[in-house]
């Protein structure tokens, strides 16, 4: 079995206008570091298309009516200070939670060792109702709803190691006990949220805040210290990652030292709780990273990683 890449190139089509770091040029060089000769026995598929189904389960349908409806046929719509769309932008989500969705179908069934997702716009600010934070839809949070629901997946894992807290994913399974969020990430820093002491109604969400400056080696051992057991704990029948690479060390919006080999060796801890867990089973989207080589070297280390499966 093979790890599965997912892409669009509808995803490029989706810009927030110049000058803005979520940029369709993050995933354009992602595709050019996964050309290389290592990467040739990646299977590479399309996303497909979400569907309103799939992406209600997290949101009000009133909600993904109202991100349709505010889709400009020209020109830019500001949603908030950071959050633009542009022609392109509707498509994009779609087919950003739709590639979620059938990476889960591919891994749930075998079909697939486990799966990266490279898509944007990313999903780990959105909240219930909220767009923010370059979000619009939850990917992430559509990706575990849609394990549990069409899967039979009775617990779900979702480990970010996005620089930044994911706001919205924890929002959203806050009362949950079915889903475990776990996050590392700088505090103080946008969106604010992501504190030891949050926690969930039911000991759900797991924070590990690290420090402005905080390298490689405290990033392992809040991972060891905080994340890895709980999950392991937890017994998943499925590990998602929110996979922001915005903590290297190159990083223009955040003020952490990771660097590739860090991204790799939590890539490897995941996948070893994983096999022992859950068949291997591992779903992995990308969320932020905003330096594009500290971003495509980093998911590059990732993916070779996934490889190894
Ligand atoms: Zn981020």
């Amino acid at each position: 079995m093979n790890t599965l890449l997912i892409t669009h190139p509808c995803a490029l089509e989706h810009d927030m206008g110049l000058g803005h770091p979520e940029r369709p040029d993050r995933l354009r060089a992602i595709e050019r570091a996964l050309e290389a000769e290592r990467f040739q026995s990646l299977h590479r598929d399309r996303a497909r298309r979400g569907t309103k189904d799939e992406i209600v389960r997290v949101h009000p349908a009133a909600y993904f009516e109202a991100i349709e409806a505010a889709a400009p046929k020209t020109g830019l719509v500001q949603l908030d200070s950071d959050t633009t769309m542009n022609p392109g932008t509707w498509e994009a989500t779609l087919h950003a939670a739709g590639g979620a969705c059938q990476a889960v179908d591919e891994v749930m069934t075998g079909k697939a060792a486990n799966a990266f997702v490279a898509m944007r716009p990313p999903g780990h600010h959105a909240e219930t109702s909220t767009p923010m934070g370059f979000c619009f839809f939850n990917n992430v949070a559509v990706a575990a709803r849609h394990a549990q629901k069409v899967h039979g997946a009775e617990r779900v894992a979702i480990m970010d190691f996005d620089v930044h807290h994911g706001n919205g994913t924890q929002e959203i399974f806050w009362a949950d006990k079915s889903v475990m969020y776990s996050s590392t990430h700088q505090m103080p820093l946008y969106p604010g949220t992501g504190s030891l002491n949050e926690r969930g109604e039911h000991e759900n969400i797991v924070n590990a805040p690290l420090r402005a400056g905080d390298g490689g080696d405290t990033f392992r051992d809040a991972m060891m210290s905080v994340v890895l057991t709980r999950i392991e704990e937890f017994h998943p029948d499925l590990i998602l990652i929110s996979a922001g690479f915005d903590a290297h060390r190159r990083d223009p919006l955040a003020n952490l030292n990771l660097v590739e080999a860090d991204f790799a060796w939590a890539t490897e801890m995941l996948m070893a709780i994983a096999s022992r867990k859950c068949g291997g089973r591992l779903v992995s989207l990308l969320e932020g990273g905003y330096d594009l080589q500290g971003l495509s070297q980093s998911a590059a280390a990732h993916v070779a990683k996934l490889m190894e499966a």
